[in-house]
């Protein structure tokens, strides 16, 4: 550094040191290290305070005049704190431990400002170890606050006091938990035990000027210290760092000017016109539901954004970027004041919501529609409160992103989309930050992740230095996006950020900062950088995190069978209402209902990465879904049927089916009957349970009577071996199981054709029960290593085996294992008649520690990629570990089926409600249960009942109907007390490779609208008929916008749809 700037600047405030400066040579031999050192502890809040800038922040200060508590029941309302506190509240003081965790508590803090303290700025300190958020007299939130993690622990009463207003009142609302729950680890259960207390509760004088000087020196020691040895750069800031601490006098203010216009000058240099430039946005990502309860979320939003619209009032660039229709929705009904001013600042392009969704949610998990409506909440949502629509999918932190999202987000109006996750993955390095993503059928969008790794970045001078460094498609692109500002309660952006914001925004050798927002962002990569840039194709796989296919199986449970009664509920609702057998559809419940279904997809939810209270909460959400949404569907079947003691029977895929369905007797008479033709042909039979069984014919999305369909399948038979097996066989498939429920052999009976490889040696035969080990490295509900692989015990204690049902249409046998002193199976296998799958029902009572439960199927096949089902379609996966990114995917997502087919032949499996699986080699595996310990130390614990089938077919499994299959297994026939004339069909396709996946109402006009798909993953035609006196059709997007020129084609009263591989589409159904 210029030595005689030095002494200029410091002649112009102290001459006389000047001028004996400017006789002695007192340059010295500088060492780096104890250079940046000694910056370091100019600035350190741990040494040296006595005497170091930080030490100057705060001066005077004094305490308050006085501090009232109350303790009030659950988070109430400031107006009933104030009620309770006017009748309740007692003095009280620093020092005082309050709690238990998740209570809350009010403060009421009234202060006298010193008349000395005219034209100072004046904070009022709080720290009670917890969240807390700052209320005005008035009732309006002003600031949460949190000292933990370097989080905010300050509220500004006044920049500048004025002496008016000496005796001023503020309430503290108090949180018994902090940023990360009430747990003493980062993913610990909560520690019933812990308290908060009261240290600090007073006001003070802050200096600005020794802030402002500190955030310089900060700065320059950043760039010191991260900027390469090798850089020019890094030795100037050296040097000019410690020429300011060399230049002020701490206890000085007069010497503060010099050493900042010393920094002024570093500061200001310009970057040069190539630098990369950072769009920065601010931004706090809160998880809806973690490590606290739903209902803290509520407050989390409030506390960050009530910070984030101060900060607002004084950083004019700054702009903020926020996800998650749920939490606006949340503050616009707790916190109506706060909700207006938000809603200025997002008038203003400051406050930009941002996502399109309802919530951030799971990217694996949840069925193909669920993720629509994601989408169609979200965008209508945004649309109604504030007139915009989002264009870009945020989803920053979730567990991989399915394959079929590119062409969801299109339908959605969006081809934009922002994450950071796969930065997390541990075995190879995602090689793109700006990219185009392409999904299965076809559908890109333009994705970016923010090279920084971090969607709560600080501005900090290492991580705008990493933005660029580490983005991996340098050369295509010269942007990146850098989201600052603390989540899950830390606040949001801090003041220090946009301190360095100011600093950094043009400074040479740091990337260029601009204040920006995503639209700017990606409307220059479209620009400038499309055309260069790189394509991924198909499914973004975390490399970690793979145990969240599995963890808490209820929730997951839940989800599969909540999914599929709304949709039940809104065929048979809406196919009423246009019959008009129903007044009105009850949009309002299903609003209701859908909305608490996607918020339990949260992405630490429906993954399982909660605490146990967040489990409660959920599963209350799922029994509310469940009551109300069987209620209202039985309401809709008894208004399309007349009353009657015999059944009718619904069927909610668009395919005919024949099965045997069990006739419920809830009134304890079960009289099967009611349809005219075929009453005496109808075959029927008894259950073990005393149920009638049969078998009957029910048209695509439709009702019928019990009828009976023209050709009967053979009967089910069920017989002991020679060898001591059982052989179950329904003239379709035969099985042969062994005393522990394990499948011998299992033959396609037309073809003689074995589905399952065996090996005594190493226990393998089909529905092989096996335990593993499975202990991650830290992420104990999230993870299961590879390494669990090496654990494998096969679990072959039975403890009985018998035959249960023997009759024509279904013959099964129960079996009994001891999977270890804790925890036991109770597994029914049962094969039905004209039924091409073998059924596994399974009840485990599952008590274990750290243990992993799977189920094996060594197929008779070779294949070097399995097929798992997604969302709307499926994909492959290699079965082998021929490359690091082939082997890290160990456990892999699929949904109601998985596949192993080699030319002409294959055995899939199908489940009702699991989602884990993984292959290697032949071997196929269903994943059942985890016990993790954290952060619920119950995850998993007790009863649990899912039912998975063996599938062997010959040809391709989209000819052989595993596809339906899987949809029949999961969407049994359900049967109601009534009649009807005749069987009815209200939609019906004539291609298997179409699927009406839903049919509902419209959501603004009076018409249907239906979702159809393309599920094997070709081209296809097909003719959708309806028996609805409807007539005008048109297609629509997601969100049931529509041109009304895309009118569909209508040929002999059929609507013509031609469709791609994989591709879904929205018909909009309008009634004559
Ligand atoms: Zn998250």
């Amino acid at each position: 550094m210029n030595f005689s700037l030095l002494v200029t600047i410091r002649s112009s405030c102290s001459t006389a040191i000047a001028k004996s400066g400017s006789k002695m040579d007192r340059k010295v031999m500088k060492s780096r290290r104890c250079t940046l050192e000694r910056a370091e502890k100019f600035i350190s809040s741990d040494y040296f305070t006595d005497v170091n800038l930080r030490g100057r922040l705060y001066g005077d200060k004094t305490s308050l005049s006085s501090i009232h508590h109350v303790a009030v029941t659950d988070r109430v309302s400031f107006k009933d704190a104030m009620r309770q506190m006017k009748s309740e509240g007692k003095p009280t003081n620093t020092g005082t431990a309050y709690g238990p965790i998740w209570a809350t508590h009010w403060f009421k803090l009234t202060f006298d400002i010193p008349s000395d303290w005219i034209g100072k700025e004046v904070h009022l300190v709080w720290n009670s170890g917890c969240e807390a958020m700052v209320w005005s007299d008035i009732g309006e939130p002003l600031m949460g606050l949190n000292k933990s993690y370097d989080r905010k622990d300050y509220y500004i009463i006044t920049r500048n006091y004025d002496g008016k207003q000496t005796c001023q009142t503020l309430y503290i609302e108090m949180a018994c938990n902090g940023m990360f729950g009430a747990g003493s680890g980062l993913i610990t259960p909560p520690d019933v035990n812990k308290t908060y207390t009261l240290s600090t509760a007073e006001i003070r004088v802050f200096n600005r000027k020794a802030y402002e000087l500190l955030m310089d020196v900060e700065t320059l020691y950043d760039m010191a210290k991260h900027l390469p040895e090798t850089d020019q750069r890094s030795y100037q800031a050296l040097y000019t760092v410690n020429q300011m601490i060399n230049s002020i006098h701490v206890s000085d203010e007069t010497t503060y000017d010099a050493a900042r216009n010393i920094a002024k000058k570093f500061l200001t240099e310009k970057n040069g016109d190539s630098q990369h430039t950072i769009h920065a946005m601010g931004h706090c990502h809160i998880d809806s539901a973690w490590l606290w309860p739903y209902d803290e979320t509520k407050r989390k939003c409030a506390r960050s954004w009530a910070s984030t619209l101060q900060l607002m009032e004084d950083y004019e660039d700054f702009t903020f970027v926020c996800s998650q229709a749920q939490q606006f929705d949340w503050v616009k009904t707790n916190y109506p004041g706060l909700y207006s001013r938000l809603k200025e600042q997002v008038k203003r392009g400051r406050f930009i919501p941002v996502g399109g969704t309802w919530v951030e949610m799971d990217g694996n998990l949840p069925s193909g529609e669920a993720f629509i409506r994601q989408f169609l909440y979200g965008q209508k949502f945004f649309k109604e409160e504030f007139g915009i629509q989002c264009k870009e999918f945020w989803l920053p932190d979730t567990f991989g992103y399915s394959a079929q999202l590119p062409q969801v987000m299109q339908a959605a109006g969006i081809q934009r989309f922002l994450t950071q996750k796969l930065s997390w993955s541990l075995i190879n390095k995602f090689p793109h930050n700006t990219f185009h993503w392409q999904g299965i059928d076809g559908t890109s969008c333009l994705a970016h992740f923010p090279p920084a790794d971090n969607y709560s970045a600080e501005l900090q001078v290492q991580e705008l230095l990493k933005t660029s460094t580490n983005q991996k498609d340098k050369g295509r692109v010269n942007h990146g996006i850098m989201l600052f500002g603390h989540g899950d309660g830390g606040g949001g952006p801090k003041e220090d950020m946009l301190e360095r914001y100011e600093r950094l925004k043009n400074c040479d050798g740091i990337p260029k900062v601009c204040m920006s927002n995503p639209s700017q962002f990606f409307e220059i990569i479209e620009n400038e950088s499309s055309a260069n840039l790189c394509t991924w194709v198909g499914e973004l796989y975390l490399e970690l995190h793979q145990g969240t296919f599995t963890t808490q199986a209820m929730i997951k449970k839940m989800n599969r069978k909540l999914e599929f009664l709304l949709q039940h509920v809104e065929l048979f609702q809406s196919v009423g209402c246009m019959q008009g057998v129903i007044d009105k559809y009850p949009s309002d419940v299903l609003d209701r209902l859908w909305k608490q279904l996607l918020l339990n997809q949260f992405h630490d939810v429906l993954p399982g990465s909660c605490t146990n209270q967040v489990v409660v909460d959920a599963l209350a959400l799922y029994e509310d879904i469940e009551i109300t949404g069987n209620s209202l569907l039985q309401k809709a079947v008894e208004a399309l049927v007349q009353p009657a003691k015999s059944f009718v029977v619904c069927n909610t895929n668009s395919w005919k089916r024949s099965e045997v369905v069990t006739l419920k007797t809830s009134t304890g008479e079960d009289q099967p009957g009611g349809g005219k033709r075929q009453k005496s042909s109808l075959k029927t039979a008894r259950d073990n349970e005393g149920n009638t069984l049969a078998y009957v014919e029910v048209p695509s999305l439709g009702i019928s009577p019990l009828t009976s369909p023209d050709e009967i399948p053979e009967r089910v038979t069920i017989e002991n071996t020679s060898d001591g097996h059982i052989l179950l066989q329904n003239g379709i498939i035969a099985a042969t199981i062994d005393m522990n429920g394990r499948v011998h052999s299992m033959k396609c009976i037309r073809s003689d054709r074995e589905a399952v490889r065996t090996s005594a040696e190493t226990n393998h035969y089909g529905n092989q029960f096996v335990m593993f080990d499975d202990i991650p490295l830290f992420w104990d509900a999230w993870d299961v290593m590879d390494y669990h692989l090496e654990t494998r015990k096969p679990i072959v204690s039975s403890t009985s085996c018998v035959i249960l049902d023997q009759c024509d249409l279904r013959c099964s046998i129960i079996v009994k294992l001891n999977i270890s002193s804790t925890s036991c199976i109770e597994q029914i296998i049962s094969l039905d008649m004209g039924c091409p799958y073998l059924k596994f029902s399974t009840k485990v009572d599952w008590n274990e520690n750290h243990k992993f439960l799977k189920v094996e199927f060594p197929m008779n096949v070779r294949a070097v990629n399995a097929t798992y089902e997604i969302q709307f379609g499926h994909l492959q996966r290699p079965t082998h570990r021929n490359t690091s990114w082939d082997s890290a995917r160990y456990e892999v997502v699929g949904h109601k089926w998985a596949d192993l087919s080699e030319y002409g032949w294959g055995v899939a499996l199908l489940n009702d409600c699991k989602y884990g699986h993984s292959c290697h080699e032949n071997v196929l595996s269903l994943s059942l249960l985890r016990s993790p310990k954290s952060p619920d130390p119950d995850a998993d614990m007790g009863q649990h009942e899912f039912t998975y089938a063996l599938f062997p077919h010959e040809g391709t499994f989209q000819d052989a109907g595993v596809i339906q299959g899987a949809y029949d297994l999961n969407k049994p026939l359900m049967s109601y007390h009534g009649n009807i004339d005749q069987p009815i069909s209200f939609f019906e396709v004539d291609n298997p490779a179409v699927i009406i996946e839903t049919v509902k109402k419209g959501e603004s006009t009076n018409s249907m609208v239906l979702r159809i798909y393309e599920a094997f993953g070709g081209q296809a035609k097909a003719n959708v008929k309806t028996s609805l006196p409807m007539n005008r059709f048109v297609r629509c997007n997601i969100m049931e916008e529509f041109n009304q020129a895309d009118v569909v084609t209508i040929q002999d009263g059929c609507i013509q749809v031609s469709l791609k591989p994989f591709e879904f589409q929205s018909i909009m159904v309008y009634l004559d």
